[in-house]
């Protein structure tokens, strides 16, 4: 038995008569009992509205709210706390950056570039800043494991690019890709760069100082926090520098009649009464990873993932894509010609959740020439048996398609 399953009650439980094997965490994770509890415990104890309350619940709230900030800031080693914008989440952040950095500072003559492998969330705004400031939108050549060769990519940023975008981890391959290198290479090209990490800050240590990205957006629902909470991370320097695009409460400083001007960072971007219980229970998903070990959590994942690559590849007529190093805990497939929804049926049948579909990113089916996969993901509370379930209710999936 895995120690941390326990902690998440979720788990305990039978799926059309079979107990959960829960393989879907790349998605969503599950939350523990340490959460749940402190989401509970901040709306029976201090529930109010933050910042302007002169009571006690008010400070109450206040305090917990700006001390989830804290402990988010430390987690990714920010430098200040004026640095950590919380929002919805990793499409939330990342709209943020296209919608007021991208399209005040790109113009005609000017490149953007991704990669063919990012979730929609990490595209379209792309697309869309492209479109409106007239830059071009290039992307980068994958390896056909899925990887970036680093002299290629090092080559296509030149003194146009202006803007690089790119996961951290693949949420379909499991790459990860090479962020601190990145860095370097647009900054030498007057650039900056966004990181989508709603793949990897759930999953690894990651030091926003070390890899010196200039933005970086996570989600808190897939790090065992609530859903409706996210963050994004931004140089304080380029915050300080960009326009709000929400306006209203709470990001106001002063209004009059025809003008009004902004709170300091991180609340001018912060319109609207915040996600204040969603946050306390970020710190508390926070505390609750720490407590286990961002090291103890990746080596975990990364260690079921070559076990179910392994495992998986005992079955005739598996196709598992991406690389087969330096990957996180997700495998992706295909099984004969099977449809990744039929598969995951028969696989629900047997109380298996797996993730089925084009994952929010058609461009890279297109790339891998299929229309859709089949997608199991791992997290603390996963152990080998998970995967030898999965691998048995393949060999049915298997047998019943003949
Ligand atoms: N980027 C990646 C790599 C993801 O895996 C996801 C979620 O699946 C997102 C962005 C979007 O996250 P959210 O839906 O929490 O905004």
């Amino acid at each position: 038995m895995n120690p941390y399953a326990k902690d998440f009650p979720i788990l305990d439980q039978q799926v059309n008569g079979n107990p959960l094997v829960y393989l879907d965490s790349a998605a969503t994770s599950q939350k523990p009992f340490q959460v749940i509890e402190a989401v509970e415990n901040y709306y029976k104890t201090m529930n109010s509205n933050v910042h302007r309350g002169v009571h006690t619940l008010g400070s109450r709230a206040t305090d917990a709210y700006e001390g989830a900030r804290e402990k988010v800031r430390r987690f990714i080693h920010a430098g200040s706390t004026r640095e950590i914008i919380f929002n919805r989440g990793t499409t939330t952040g990342l709209n943020l950056i296209a919608s007021s950095y991208a399209r005040d500072n790109l113009k005609e003559g000017d490149e953007i570039i991704i990669s063919p492998s990012e979730h929609h969330s990490n595209l379209i705004p792309w697309q869309q800043v492209a479109k409106k400031t007239g830059a071009t939108l290039k992307y980068f050549e994958l390896e056909p494991d899925g990887t970036l060769d680093h002299a290629k990519a090092k080559a296509a940023i030149t003194d146009r690019t202006k803007l690089v975008a790119i996961a951290h981890v693949s949420n379909v391959l499991g790459t990860v890709f090479p962020v601190k290198e990145l860095a370097s290479w647009v900054h030498a090209k007057g650039g900056v760069i966004v990181v989508d990490a709603a793949q990897s800050v759930p999953h690894m240590k990651v030091d926003v100082q070390d890899l010196d990205c200039d933005f970086l957006a996570f989600s808190g629902h897939k790090m065992a926090g609530p859903t409706g909470i996210g963050v994004l991370y931004g140089k304080e320097s380029l915050l300080n520098a960009m326009e709000p695009i929400e306006f209203g409460g709470e990001m106001i400083d002063t209004v009059e009649l025809y003008d009004s001007d902004w709170k300091e960072l991180p609340w001018k971007f912060e319109g609207g009464t915040p996600i204040i219980a969603g946050a306390v229970g970020l710190g508390a998903a926070i505390d609750y990873l720490e407590s286990v070990g961002m090291d103890t959590i990746d080596a975990h994942d990364r260690h079921l993932a070559r076990y179910a690559m392994e495992r998986m590849e005992e079955i005739e007529g598996i196709q598992i894509y991406g690389p087969r190093e330096n990957r996180t805990g997700l495998v992706t497939f295909n099984l004969d010609s099977v449809h990744p929804h039929d598969l995951a049926t028969v696989l629900d049948a047997e109380g298996i959740a797996v993730r089925a579909g084009h994952h929010c990113c058609q461009p890279l089916m297109r790339w891998l020439e299929v229309t859709a996969t089949a997608r199991a993901s791992f997290y603390l509370y996963n152990n080998e048996s998970d995967i030898d379930r999965l691998v048995a209710g393949l060999r049915k999936t298997k047998e019943y398609f003949g």
